[in-house]
């Protein structure tokens, strides 16, 4: 499993945007992002950095908010490339397609890292079948349920009350009720919530 071992505020800190890391923490005002957003409006003056450093720092944030390593970032671009297409747009669609990062976005869990747990658990069935590969990547009329008597129903049922004002992307069809999701059609770059400019990792991997 793809797992930083670095403090995870400190990734947010560096990059300079929420990467949302820590689930209900995230949404609260003890976000040092947060806090920091607004001490450096008034004070502090932004250091300048050079294209490549531009381009590496936006590679990170993505790698960091899917919770990938290098070698699978890699995996994920250069299947990219060869899918036609506009490269930038289908590795974020890839990665948007990852069934940790499904399962978040449908409100199930607080974060990527506790939806990686769910399946890595085998709690996930993706059309009745168990998968517990994060990093499984779901197609269209995917249905994707909890295991019978999970003891993670309550959980997603609490963090669908508490997340009521995230908003499900369009590609996804949840059943709130009954803990289901299906998948209605690929996502769009519209609906990457992460503000990114995925030309610059073109760019880098283009060098
Ligand atoms: Fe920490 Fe979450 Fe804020 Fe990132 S978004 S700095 S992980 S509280």
């Amino acid at each position: 499993m793809a797992k930083t071992t670095k403090p995870l505020c400190k990734e947010c800190r560096k990059n300079g945007v929420k990467l949302y890391l820590k689930g209900r923490r995230c949404e609260t005002v003890k976000c040092p992002v947060d806090k920091r957003e607004k001490r450096t409006r008034k004070f502090v003056r932004r250091k300048k950095i050079s294209e490549y450093g531009v381009q590496l720092r936006e590679k990170n944030k993505v790698k960091i908010y899917y919770g990938v390593l290098e070698r699978q970032f890699k995996r994920y671009f250069e299947l990219a490339k060869a899918t036609p297409g506009v490269t930038g747009e289908i590795l974020l669609q890839f990665l948007e397609r990852r069934l940790d990062n499904i399962v978040f976005r449908s409100n199930w869990c607080y974060s990527r890292r506790m939806s990686k747990q769910i399946i890595n658990h085998g709690d996930i069935l993706v059309n009745g079948k168990k998968i517990d590969r994060p990093g499984y990547m779901v197609n269209i009329n995917d249905e994707i349920q909890l295991k019978p008597n999970s003891k993670y129903a309550g959980i997603a049922k609490e963090t669908i009350e508490d997340y009521k004002q995230h908003i499900v992307p369009a590609f996804l069809q949840v059943d709130e009720e009954h803990c289901r999701i299906k998948v209605v059609r690929h996502p769009v770059r519209e609906e990457v919530a992460l503000p990114i400019d995925e030309q610059l990792i073109v760019n880098l991997y283009s060098k």
